[in-house]
């Protein structure tokens, strides 16, 4: 039952009322938090359309468990599966070290070329942090997800290739490495850096948002965190001219910024670091490359109550999977503990990302109210004075009821 989501002729989806959507519940405790998560998202589309509009679930395989039934990570009427759908939702998955290729997310990252991972992060009041103003948080992440030092391009201190590759720097550079480094390469290119922060400006533009900073590591490493910076400010100027404004223009215009224009500012990464502490309130899209990506999104995660609360998805042209953004978690594996958390507002996002806002709107009012009545998992339990633990199935009954 259910159909297909298809792509328009402009490359935009089209979403049925009945849309197929392929579920990967995942390794470890995937099984639990995806079992507490459906109930709260088919709630939440129930109560918003009332019948008009449903999901048609479509359970597939992937990860380590799906490995050693099958012998494969991503078997192929799983991948069938994604391609034929387009829109995927997934738990946690966990890849044996040292068996074929690193990790099952990356692969899936590059099969579908989803070349963005989003990360929206806001603050539900009443979860525990860590700063003093969790609230003055309110940033969406675009981390560049295909290239960068995670290419997976490296060789181990010793080999054969190593030694050519040193030898290779030394005759282009002159330089000497030492004999016994291990080496990794860092493609950052125009073509990946621009279809990023044109997607992070678009973003900002749909959802009326003040500011596009592009975060990066320039003043160091010129030619490719220097790139990303300078293809960024060119594809604002060349694509969204009439939309942005950069920081420099805005100072020589009195410090105003002109109606309907987003402000395209860059920073470089260690000292934005300081600044979603400090200063959270002034930075609002965020764009950046691979590696300050997955630095970032944690530590902002940190700030508004940690990974258990945290969605994501993955992004390219025409595919995209939402996807809890923590790991399996093993020593809770079926133990019916942990927090869904993530990947229930990972269902959100989804929504939001179908146009289906009414029911993602549900869904962070059902968790803002079941946080605010304490009655909570053990991970937000053990921080938060007076309130009820209750299992990860039972989190899941509370929002519901809490909608
Ligand atoms: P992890 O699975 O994220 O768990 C580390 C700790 O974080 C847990 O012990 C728990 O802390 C806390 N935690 C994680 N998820 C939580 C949740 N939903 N609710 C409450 N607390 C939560 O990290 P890991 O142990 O480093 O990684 C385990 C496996 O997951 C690895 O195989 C890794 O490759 C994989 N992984 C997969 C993904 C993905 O699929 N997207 C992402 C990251 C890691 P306490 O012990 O303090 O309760």
């Amino acid at each position: 039952m259910g159909t297909g989501i298809t792509l328009s002729d402009k490359g935009t989806m089209i979403i049925p009322d009945d849309p197929i959507i392929p579920i990967i519940a995942g390794d470890g405790v995937g099984p639990d938090i995806w079992n507490a998560t459906r109930p709260v998202l088919d709630a939440a589309v129930e109560k918003a359309y009332e019948g008009r509009r449903e999901v048609a679930w479509l359970p597939i395989r992937a990860g380590e468990t799906c490995w050693k039934e099958t012998g494969e990570f991503v078997p192929r009427e799983s991948m069938d599966a994604i391609t034929t759908y387009r829109v995927a939702l997934k738990g946690p998955l966990s890849t044996p070290v040292g068996k074929g290729f690193r990790s099952v997310n990356v692969l899936l990252r590059r099969l579908f070329d989803l070349y963005a991972c989003i990360r929206p992060v806001s603050h539900i009041p009443g979860v525990p942090s860590p700063v003093k103003d969790p609230d003055a948080v309110n940033m969406v992440i675009f981390r560049e997800n295909t290239e960068d030092l995670y290419a997976g391009i490296e060789w181990d201190a010793g080999t054969d290739e190593a030694a050519r590759i040193i030898a290779l720097i030394r005759e282009l550079t002159g330089r000497e490495l030492r004999p016994d480094s291990a080496i990794g390469i860092k493609p950052i290119s125009e073509t990946g850096s621009k279809r990023l922060v044109r997607m992070a400006i678009q973003y900002a533009l749909d959802h009326k948002l003040p500011s596009v900073t592009l975060v990066h590591k320039g003043n160091i490493m010129k030619f490719t965190e220097g790139g990303f910076r300078r293809w960024g400010y060119e594809c604002a100027a060349e694509e969204f001219g009439d939309v942005t404004i950069t920081e420099e223009e805005v100072s020589k215009n009195g410090g105003v910024v002109p109606a309907g224009r987003i402000v395209i500012k860059d920073r470089i990464t260690d000292a934005m670091f300081q600044q979603i502490l400090l200063r959270p309130r002034e930075y609002s899209v965020l764009a950046m490359p691979n590696l300050n990506g997955d630095y970032m999104s944690d530590a902002l995660a940190a700030q508004v109550g940690g990974l258990g609360m945290a969605p994501g998805s993955n992004v390219g042209d025409g595919y995209a999977i939402f996807e809890a953004t923590h790991g399996t978690a093993p020593k809770y594996t079926g133990l019916d503990k942990i927090n869904p958390g993530s990947m229930i507002l990972s269902g959100a996002l989804m929504f939001d990302y179908m146009g289906w806002t009414e029911a993602a709107d549900l869904i962070r009012k059902g968790i803002a109210a079941a946080v605010a009545a304490r009655t909570v998992t053990y991970d937000l339990a053990r921080q938060m004075e007076g309130a009820t633990e209750v299992a990860c199935s039972a989190f899941g009954k509370a929002i519901c009821r809490h909608m």
